[in-house]
């Protein structure tokens, strides 16, 4: 991985200074700001200001990170890249939040996650629950939106891989999605919420506002997908 990912360190970066340093069937930067689609998380979309102007469509991460541009830029040039910000930052709400209503449907209603997706208007969670109903519905986004409106503090922290998955309720994802370094990001929540986690999330709770459940779907005789957006 030749790209310095600097969206790990601060998510609040809207422009930076970058070189191509390769073009594939996109350009591979020294750095970027452009979140790759992982985690429920998708990409961040934007442009590529050089030599000439490059529309960023999609960014893709495997052994490296790949900016698919139209036009594609040269190898050498110097680009300023300018993430399209108010989509993501509602990428940004709408991930925090899914970490706090996952944390409570999982502490306090005992329901088992088995995926989740962002989007920038809403997110959607599937879940193993038998009976669920409306009445834990209204339950759940009731104490979600209590936590919220605590201003819970977000924090990126590094913890070893051992301490972090040996903490009860920590893990919301198989073991073997996470990198296998001996060192975690770790995104934590206040009180609410921890785990190991690669996106980008909002500074505090008081940003998101509250969220609303309002749809749930039946996805087989214990599945369920919950749907819910955020409002301010
Ligand atoms: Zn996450």
């Amino acid at each position: 991985m030749r790209t310095l990912q600097l969206y790990l360190e601060d998510s609040y970066l809207k422009e930076l200074d970058a070189e191509v340093v390769d073009v594939r069937e996109g350009a591979i930067l020294d750095r970027t700001i452009f979140y790759a689609a992982s985690g429920g998380q998708p990409s961040d979309s934007g442009t590529m200001i050089g030599a000439g102007t490059y529309e960023v469509k999609e960014v893709t991460k495997r052994e490296e990170i790949i900016h698919l541009t139209e036009p594609l830029p040269s190898v050498g040039e110097k680009v300023l890249l300018q993430i399209d910000w108010e989509r993501r930052y509602k990428l940004m709400r709408q991930h925090t939040s899914i970490h706090v209503v996952s944390s409570i449907a999982m502490k306090e209603f005992g329901a088992m996650i088995t995926g989740n997706q962002i989007y920038p208007d809403y997110s959607r969670i599937d879940f193993n629950f038998r009976d669920w109903n409306n009445n834990i519905s209204h339950s759940l986004q009731a104490r979600v939106n209590e936590e919220l409106r605590k201003n819970q503090e977000v924090s990126v922290i590094k913890m070893k891989r051992e301490e972090i998955l040996g903490m009860q309720g920590a893990l919301k994802v198989d073991p073997r999605l996470l990198p296998t370094s001996d060192m975690l990001r770790v995104v934590k929540i206040g009180d609410v919420d921890m785990q190991p986690d690669g996106g980008t999330h909002v500074k505090n709770t008081s940003e998101i506002g509250e969220i609303e459940i309002y749809k749930i779907e039946n996805k087989g005789k214990n599945n369920k997908r919950m749907y819910f957006s955020v409002h301010r």
